[in-house]
Formats: structure tokens, C-alpha cells, sequence
């Protein structure tokens, strides 16, 4: 059986692998010159990591991500409002998405991997099943659903980068909340460290000097946030405005194609979930594939299991940002606070299971 992928992000990848690993040929069309992730970090959940152990790729994913660090969320002056020790916050494992990339695509032959090949239409693609990969802006979504709304404006811009390998290995995995911000600290295991800002802002903001834009956001917040901008190489940080795909999609399959990652569920990043369920999607697809039904029957199976759960991620991410750092009102954010120091950390990771206690398929084919 042949698949095509159209789209080779964190998501196409993963199905790519996937289903090369359950005997498809696989071939992923990619729009881009080169193969490759723009330079930031994303954070792997417990979630994703078994699905990346279903691929066989979970070790080297962890030997290139946090080492097994506490975690925390706190207040701009560094006051705990939740605390998770070493062994709790260790299942999150964030790595460079370049890195995440490249260890994806090591795992394909290279003859799978088409550059410089753009899709506009299912219907330029001659496969037994076609994987709508291609991101937030799908063209193929666009294709197969026209009068679909577009992706919304989630009210949130968004600065990432990643400081020089300067930092002690153990420095905590953390999450900051301001009024109406957030910066985010998610350590590699080389002594870089991913970091992202966000803020509510109107659409479309840009500066010639971006690092400056977070340093009046966040520079006087606590430690290591100050020295973590200082080790920041100027020209390297990434600004993104937030958009989700507000009207959730009445069906992931159409014929012969299933959409996957964005193209299926763009979420906004307030739970660190989108590239984790897209990495998801991919291995619960090829063991469909994999069962043996026909092609039909498997796309079935795959948007049985898949639209519900990556639609209800969607929804609770939005909800976590909107009591997150989108809360602005000086009452409200102390209520927040008060509310998340009185919280056990039991219960919150209780809270957080209820999405990161998914467990893959197996992918092997002598069941
Ligand atoms: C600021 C920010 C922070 C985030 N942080 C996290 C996080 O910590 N954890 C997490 O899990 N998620 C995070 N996300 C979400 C995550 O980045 C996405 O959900 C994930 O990258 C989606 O992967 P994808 O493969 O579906 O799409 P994409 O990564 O968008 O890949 C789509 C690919 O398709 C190609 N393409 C597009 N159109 C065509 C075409 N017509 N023909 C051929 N190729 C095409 C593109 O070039 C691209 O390579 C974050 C997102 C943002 C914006």
C-alpha cells in the first residue's frame, strides 16, 4: 500500500514514519526548498513521548531533551504558585525542533523525502491514502472543506529563541504568569535553553528589535528570565501571532485523505499540546492502516479515535489561556494565584493526566 504525506512539519514526519515502520511506501511532499524546523523549542509531553517509544524513537528524544529537572509555575517575582519535583516534571521533555526533526527524519529512508513539491489538490495525488499534513494553513483542507472558517486570531502574539549553552543542567523547567504575559523556560540537556514570551496584543505587532519588545515585557521579572534574554543571540528571536481553528471540523477524513496535526486541529500552545497531538495522530493512523481493514474502514477508525480527543486538547488549551496569561484584571490574577497555591500539586497533575495519560497503539505487526 502506498501513503502520501503531504507535508513534511513534526506531524507529516511522525505519520511518515509511522506507517513506514507498518510496511506502507511512504513518500512526504514537502512545499520547502530543505527539510527542517525553524530554531525553537517545543515541549514533548509524557503523551507524546510514548508515541514517539511506539515510532522507537523515545530514547533519543530524551537524550537530547531536559534532563530530569523540578518544574514550576510562578509569579513575576519568582514566588512558587505550583511546584513538581525532579521525578514528576522529568516526563516533560522539551528539545529543539530542529533536533525533534532531524531525529524524525532519521528514521525514514531517504528516498521517502520529496523537497520543493507543493499540493494544492488531493487530486494531483496518485497514493491509496493521502495525509493532509500541511500545517495551520492547509491547502488541502481548504480543498476538501470550502466552506470551512479560517483559522481565528487567538488574541496572544508569541516571541521564542534559544539562548547559547551556558546554563546549569539542572535549572528548573518553568512557567511564569504575569497579568496579561507569560515566559516559559524549557532547559536542553546541553545547557541551551528554550525560551518563549507571550502577551495579549493586537494582531500583526512587529519591531526591528524584537528582543528588546520582551525585555520591556518581561526583563524585570525573576531569575533567570534576565540572564536568560542576556544569553539570547541578537536576530534569533522568532515572533509569532496566534491563531487557532476556532470552528472545530465535523469530520478528520474525506475519501481517501485524513487530516492530520494543524491541518486537522490547530490549537493555540497554552497546554504545549499541538505538535504533541500531531505526533499522536500519526501513529494512532498507521495502526489503523495497520489492522488490516481496507483503507476506508482504517480512516474510520482513525477520526473515531482521534476528533474528539485532539478537539477537546483544543478546547482546554484555549480555556488555560484565558485563565492563564490572558487574565489582566488585578483581582482576578490574585485570585488565580491564590487559587493555584491553594491547589495541591497532586491535583493539578491529576488534571493534566487526564490528557497526558494517553498511551499509543502498538505499532507492531505481529499481534
Ligand atoms: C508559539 C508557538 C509555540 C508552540 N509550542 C508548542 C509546544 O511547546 N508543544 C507542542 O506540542 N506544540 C506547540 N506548538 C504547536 C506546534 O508548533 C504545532 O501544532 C505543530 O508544529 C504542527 O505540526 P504540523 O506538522 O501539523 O504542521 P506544520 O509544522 O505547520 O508543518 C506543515 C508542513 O507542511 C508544509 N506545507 C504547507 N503547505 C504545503 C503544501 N501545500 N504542499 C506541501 N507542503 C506544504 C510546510 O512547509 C510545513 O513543513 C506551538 C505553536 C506556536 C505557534
Amino acid at each position: 500500500m502506498r501513503a502520501t504525506v503531504v507535508g513534511g512539519g513534526l506531524g507529516g514526519l511522525a505519520a511518515a514514519v509511522a506507517l513506514h515502520k507498518v510496511g506502507w511506501e511512504v513518500t512526504v511532499l514537502e512545499r520547502a526548498a530543505e527539510f527542517g524546523e525553524v530554531g525553537a523549542g517545543v515541549g514533548v509531553m509524557p503523551n507524546a513521548l510514548r508515541a514517539l517509544g511506539a515510532l522507537g524513537l523515545a530514547d533519543e528524544v530524551r537524550a537530547i531533551g531536559t534532563p530530569n529537572v523540578p518544574g514550576g509555575v510562578r509569579d513575576p517575582r519568582g514566588r512558587a504558585l505550583t511546584l513538581v519535583d525532579a521525578s514528576e516534571a522529568g516526563r516533560v521533555v522539551a528539545v529543539h525542533r530542529a533536533d525533534l526533526h532531524r531525529v524524525l527524519r532519521s528514521a525514514l529512508p531517504e528516498r521517502c523525502l520529496v523537497t520543493s513539491t507543493e499540493v494544492t489538490s488531493p487530486d494531483d495525488v496518485d497514493a491509496d491514502l493521502v495525509v493532509a499534513a500541511d500545517g495551520i494553513r492547509s491547502r488541502l483542507r481548504a480543498a476538501l472543506f470550502p466552506a470551512h472558517p479560517e483559522p481565528v486570531y487567538a488574541g496572544t502574539t508569541a516571541w521564542r529563541s534559544v539562548t547559547g549553552p551556558r546554563f546549569p543542567k539542572d535549572l528548573e523547567i518553568s512557567q511564569t504568569l504575569g497579568p496579561g504575559s507569560e515566559f516559559g523556560v524549557l532547559p536542553l540537556g546541553d545547557g541551551r535553553v528554550c525560551w518563549y514570551a507571550a502577551t495579549v496584543a493586537p494582531a500583526g505587532g512587529r519591531s526591528p528589535d524584537e528582543l528588546g519588545e520582551v525585555r520591556d515585557l518581561v526583563g524585570d521579572w525573576h531569575h533567570p528570565i534576565p540572564a536568560l534574554l542576556d544569553a539570547t543571540p541578537a536576530g534569533t528571536v522568532l515572533r509569532h501571532d496566534i491563531h487557532e481553528l476556532g470552528a472545530p471540523l465535523p469530520t478528520y477524513v474525506r475519501g481517501r485523505v485524513a487530516l492530520l496535526g494543524d491541518a486537522a486541529h490547530a490549537m493555540t500552545p497554552y497546554l504545549g499540546q499541538g505538535a504533541c497531538m500531531a505526533i499522536e495522530d500519526g501513529v494512532v493512523l498507521a495502526a489503523a492502516c495497520a489492522r488490516g481493514n481496507t483503507v476506508a474502514e482504517a480512516l474510520a477508525d482513525y477520526d473515531r479515535a482521534r476528533r474528539p480527543r485532539t478537539q477537546a486538547v483544543a478546547k482546554a488549551s484555549r480555556l488555560a489561556g484565558r485563565l492563564g496569561h490572558k487574565l489582566r484584571n488585578p483581582v482576578a490574577v490574585a485570585i488565580r494565584d491564590t487559587a493555584m497555591r491553594a491547589i495541591p500539586t497532586s491535583l493539578s497533575l491529576k488534571g493534566m493526566a487526564k490528557f497526558t495519560a494517553w498511551e499509543p497503539p502498538s505499532l507492531s505487526l505481529d499481534r
